[in-house]
């Protein structure tokens, strides 16, 4: 465990939500925009969101199509509106003081089982299981001797996670950036660098020969081109390029949306593929009507 702890406090970038005086806040925001996007693009986005709405207080009153501009390329945009969602309940429940305690994490808008662990231990330096990516794939191979972890998180890697998680609060938290980071840097899904890696000797993967994915027949691709998903973000930065509440016809919208099927790989484009974009786009609160679908706004 020391190497490790060692490891981090030698190589542990200097991101901006890691700094002293960072609030609870601005670490749940960092949390969710890290979530499903690069932290390269992540730390642009969250210097001017923190700079925009510094707390629950401001975003809980920021006019959504403001908020979508500037979540702008983070992609999965249904997070900003989850962030507002849970500024409105920090706001209405809790004073707008973001709450210290688990249950009352969970029980926000949009936070799960790793957001409320990352918030208490990088927030309040406690004791708590985070379990991302990063972590489960670093614990998969270093204890468990698996290339990857299970598509999805179970009970059995929390208990292993548990069990390594030292007793006291500020070593734990220690330790679960330490591990969340060489997941980031060291570990890689694709290369990990064993020969730099403070784990390397006790290594369980690598003791094992580094035996192949069980699970690789079970796992989803996270194909992007030609997808639904790309054709909503088409749209998406379209609407984010007009001026404040400015609409945009459904077929110049529909023309943008058809450049994902174009783009694709797997045959002819799907001809319905634009219009089930804008659909779900409106059914997600992301872009709005006022003409029964004649034109869309952002919200
Ligand atoms: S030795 Fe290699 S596989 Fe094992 S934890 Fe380190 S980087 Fe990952």
């Amino acid at each position: 465990m020391q190497t490790v702890l060692a490891w981090y406090d030698a190589h542990a970038r200097d991101l901006p939500w890691r700094r002293p005086g960072t609030t609870p806040w601005e670490v749940l925001v960092s949390e969710v925009m890290s979530q499903q996007t690069p932290v390269a693009r992540v730390v642009p986005a969250w210097r001017e969101w923190m700079r925009r709405w510094p707390g629950p207080t401001e975003l809980a009153r920021a006019p959504i199509a403001e908020v979508l501009r500037v979540w702008g390329r983070l992609g999965y945009p249904r997070r900003a509106l989850r962030l507002i969602e849970c500024a409105r309940s920090v706001v209405e429940q809790h004073d707008g003081v973001l709450p210290d305690d688990l249950d009352a994490l969970l029980a926000l808008p949009g936070v799960g089982e790793y957001t409320a662990g990352a918030v208490l231990a990088f927030a309040h330096g406690r004791r708590a299981l985070v379990l991302d990516t990063n972590v489960r794939r670093v614990l998969a191979r270093a204890v468990a001797g698996q290339a990857l972890p299970a598509p999805s998180l179970n009970r059995t890697e929390r208990e292993r996670a548990l069990h390594l998680l030292p007793d006291d609060d500020s070593t734990a938290a220690h330790w679960s950036v330490a591990v969340m980071e060489l997941g980031a840097l060291v570990c890689t899904a694709r290369e990990p660098n064993c020969g730099v890696c403070p784990w390397e000797v006790s290594c369980a993967w690598l003791a094992a020969g580094r035996p192949a994915d069980v699970h690789a027949g079970r796992r989803r691709t996270q194909a992007w081109r030609g997808t639904d998903r790309q054709a909503r973000g088409l749209i998406m930065a379209r609407l984010r390029e007009v001026a404040d509440g400015q609409p945009v016809e459904a077929g110049e919208l529909k023309a943008c949306a058809a450049r994902a099927g174009l783009s694709g790989t797997g045959g002819a484009p799907d001809p319905d593929q634009p219009g089930r974009a804008l659909t779900t786009l409106l059914t997600d609160g992301l872009i709005a009507t006022d003409d029964d679908g004649a034109t869309y706004r952002l919200p």
